[in-house]
């Protein structure tokens, strides 16, 4: 596929795979199924408070311990070399995708966080990435490591690709492809 445009998600698939969402929903008082966002928006302030504070504690000490997935700056630096737009769209706050951001020595051209006013599954943020690269869906990929990168991906007409990391849910048959690493992901973009 000649794609021309690739978005990325970050936990788990920039990154190597830090946030324990079971525990984190269990100490936040979270019911372990259901998209946690729109839980959130469903508790009372007091709660929703203490849900958030139990979240961004997970996401500092995450943030300290975070490691790039190999080959990661590699493949980037590849597909701008091929002139392909590259997006990063997460759930994850501005704090960390700054921290990332600096680690990585790489600049995306769109990136969208959670202050974004749609989040994944819904297609949106992808459709607005690729409003402002005057782009068609089929032109891009749409890559992460969990359902929601891939609904939100086929929600927006974009191909998906699943990023399979050791030990964690394969949502790979959701996906029009999946990978276990950059440079497989390299050779679906060479193909
Ligand atoms: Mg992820």
């Amino acid at each position: 596929m000649k794609f021309k445009a690739v978005i990325f998600d970050m936990d788990g698939t920039l990154t190597v795979p830090m946030l324990e969402f079971g525990l984190i929903r269990r100490e936040a008082g979270l019911p372990p199924e259901g998209d946690i966002i729109s839980i959130l928006g469903s508790l009372s302030e007091e709660k929703r408070r203490f849900a958030w504070k139990v979240i961004e504690q997970y996401e500092n000490v995450a943030l300290d311990k975070m490691m790039l997935q190999e080959g990661v700056l590699d493949a980037l630096e590849h597909f701008r070399k091929r002139k392909i737009r590259l997006g990063l769209l997460t759930r994850n706050s501005p704090k960390s995708v700054k921290a990332f951001i600096d680690k990585l020595g790489f600049e995306f051209d769109s990136v969208i966080t959670r202050d974004y006013p749609h989040l994944k599954p819904r297609p949106e943020p992808v459709l607005h990435m690729l409003e402002a690269w005057s782009l068609q869906p089929e032109d891009a990929l749409v890559v992460g490591d969990y359902i929601h990168d891939i609904e939100c991906g086929r929600a927006a007409g974009a191909k998906t690709c699943f990023f399979a990391n050791p030990g964690r849910t394969s949502y790979a048959e959701f996906a029009d492809y999946s990978v276990s690493s950059f440079d497989e992901l390299l050779k679906i973009i060479k193909q």
